[in-house]
């Protein structure tokens, strides 16, 4: 909704002609939305080309479905600790009835959909239903039609990948398939080492599937700073997941008669037999049917929309944010990005931009990881080791306490600040650990107000908390 002070104002900037608009958004997925009710809130006229379901990856087959299933984990772990806090009664034999999620999980999806759909309404923003492509230089068709508009915003995201020559590619699921899974398969390999890796084979293996998963390097999360890929290498594996590092998939081959999957490395070492292959080894914007060479949009090596701190592309009256762009693909970031160019073009804010540093973010591992800023081996090679002072705590959460399991085993939390300067201004902050997901955003407000080691060390703690730790680090 318009936040108050904002007093919606038809500008003279709408054209009278029904297939003109002041605005035109091309992806009704987080970015795309936000811009474009933004936009209309000046009083611009706005429409929105979608050729899917509204609310894109995040709402569809991204951060919503993932994080229901992220919670069932969740809660299945509970059931499991509850045994071990003295609970009575058979908690073992109480199991997921994942089909039945699977259908509350996609009514709840459908019921966000209608509610982007409204909000459009609502905003007075033309919905325009096809997969758009560019016409001209700011000309875009849908089907049989081409709107034109003063200026038009690419945010069309991305989809999964999977890596070139994968033999038997066809027998694997991405992101995209988990969502469509009608029941826990009994065994699984996931592929990749990133975000949506970890998320995955972390929930597949709380629910209880056999998961292993393979990576390339050494390990997932290499980018990441350290404590948090080698804290996540040790949570992984305590928690009975199967990590096989240095290896590359070659094939895939399916056994027709058992439906099992056999997988190869590319060292001609046979993995394993599963029944599902996940394949999460990153993504690529989805520019093809835009033909955005037609109007001089420039796109990078590897394919993203090039643009500037304005999200501004290489040809006049074109735009683009969010995933197709490649920079920071998070959800809240596409939407700063969306609202911001939005109040550049229509607001009389001509100085408004996103700003991409030190956003925060957490991956819903298990456990799950918080992480603003810069890594500790960035910091360093930024600003030489003289200038940079690490602090650092790895600790059982008090959750674990009373549990009857031998210290060494019980799940570790692990902290880090990194502060560069005299006055050790806090540049990374990074958590691994039950709650860290939660823990982080106030943590993000500070970071952003320029906070020093001093300044954490001056809040009182919030006791008895995990996150007390981060302001009395010694
Ligand atoms: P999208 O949301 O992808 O929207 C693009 C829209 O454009 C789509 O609806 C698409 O159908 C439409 N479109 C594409 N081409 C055309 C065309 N030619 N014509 C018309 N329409 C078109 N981020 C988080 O912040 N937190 C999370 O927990 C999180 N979890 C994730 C989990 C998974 C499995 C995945 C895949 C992503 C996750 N993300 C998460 C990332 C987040 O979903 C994206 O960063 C975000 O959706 C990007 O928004 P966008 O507007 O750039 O694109
Ligand atoms: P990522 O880029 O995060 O990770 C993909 C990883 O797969 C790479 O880092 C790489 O790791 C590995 N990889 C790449 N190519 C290959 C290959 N050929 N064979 C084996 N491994 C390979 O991509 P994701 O698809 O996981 O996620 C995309 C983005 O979506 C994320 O970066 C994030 O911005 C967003 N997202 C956010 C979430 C959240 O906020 N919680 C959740 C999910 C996604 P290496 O080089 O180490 O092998």
């Amino acid at each position: 909704a318009p936040r108050t002070g904002r007093i919606c104002r038809r500008v003279a900037m709408s054209s009278s002609s029904e297939s003109h608009f002041d605005y035109l958004v091309i992806g009704g997925g987080s970015g795309g939305i936000a811009s474009a009710r933004r936009a209309a809130t000046y009083g611009a006229k706005v429409a929105v080309v979608e050729r899917g379901a509204l609310g894109g990856t995040c709402v569809n087959v991204g951060c919503v479905p993932k994080k229901v299933m992220w919670n069932a984990a969740h809660i299945t772990e509970v059931l499991h600790d509850a045994a071990l806090y003295q609970y009575r009664g058979d908690l073992e034999s109480v199991k997921l009835d994942w089909g039945a999620l699977k259908t509350a999980r996609d009514n709840y999806v459908t019921r966000l959909n209608g509610i982007y759909g409204r909000n459009l309404d609502n905003s007075e923003v033309t919905k325009l239903v096809g997969t758009a492509s560019f016409d001209g230089a700011t000309a875009v068709r849908v089907g049989e039609k081409v709107y034109t508009a003063d200026h038009v915003l690419v945010a069309v995201g991305g989809t999964p990948t999977v890596p070139e020559g994968l033999e038997g590619a066809e027998h694997c699921i991405t992101s995209d398939g988990f969502f469509e899974l009608e029941e826990l398969p009994a065994s699984v390999a996931v592929v990749g080492a990133g975000y949506i890796a970890v998320e995955m084979a972390g929930i597949l293996n709380a629910l209880g599937a056999e998961t292993s998963l393979l990576i390339r390097g050494d390990l997932a999360l290499r980018s990441f700073d350290d404590l948090l890929s080698t804290t996540l290498d040790a949570e992984m594996k305590r928690q009975g997941m199967t990590v096989v590092p240095q290896t590359t998939v070659a094939s895939v081959a399916l056994d027709e008669e058992t439906g099992l999957k056999t997988v190869v490395s590319t060292d001609g070492v046979e993995v394993g037999k599963f029944e599902q292959v996940l394949i999460a080894t990153g993504r690529r914007p989805l520019t093809e049917p835009l033909c955005l060479d037609k109007v001089g949009v420039e796109l990078d090596s590897k394919g993203y929309v090039v643009v500037d701190d304005f999200q501004a592309t290489t040809a006049p009256g074109v735009y683009a944010l969010g995933d197709v762009c490649g920079n920071v693909e998070l959800t809240p970031m596409a939407i700063a990005a969306g609202r911001r160019l939005a109040d550049r073009l229509f607001g009389g804010m001509p100085l408004a931009k996103a700003d991409y540093d030190n956003v925060p973010t957490v991956v819903f591992s298990h456990p799950t990881i918080g992480t603003i800023g810069l890594t500790e081996a960035q910091a360093r090679d930024r600003y030489g080791d003289d200038d940079v002072a690490v602090y650092k705590s790895t600790f059982v959460n008090l959750w674990y306490g009373p549990m009857p399991i031998e210290p060494a085993d019980k799940p570790k939390t692990a902290m880090k600040l990194v502060c560069v300067g005299p006055e050790e201004k806090v540049v990374g902050l990074h958590v691994i650990g039950m709650g860290a997901d939660e823990m982080l955003q106030g943590f993000g407000v500070a970071m952003k107000m320029g906070a020093t080691k001093a300044d954490f060390d001056s809040c009182v703690a919030i006791h008895p908390t995990a996150a007390e730790e981060f302001v009395t680090l010694p």
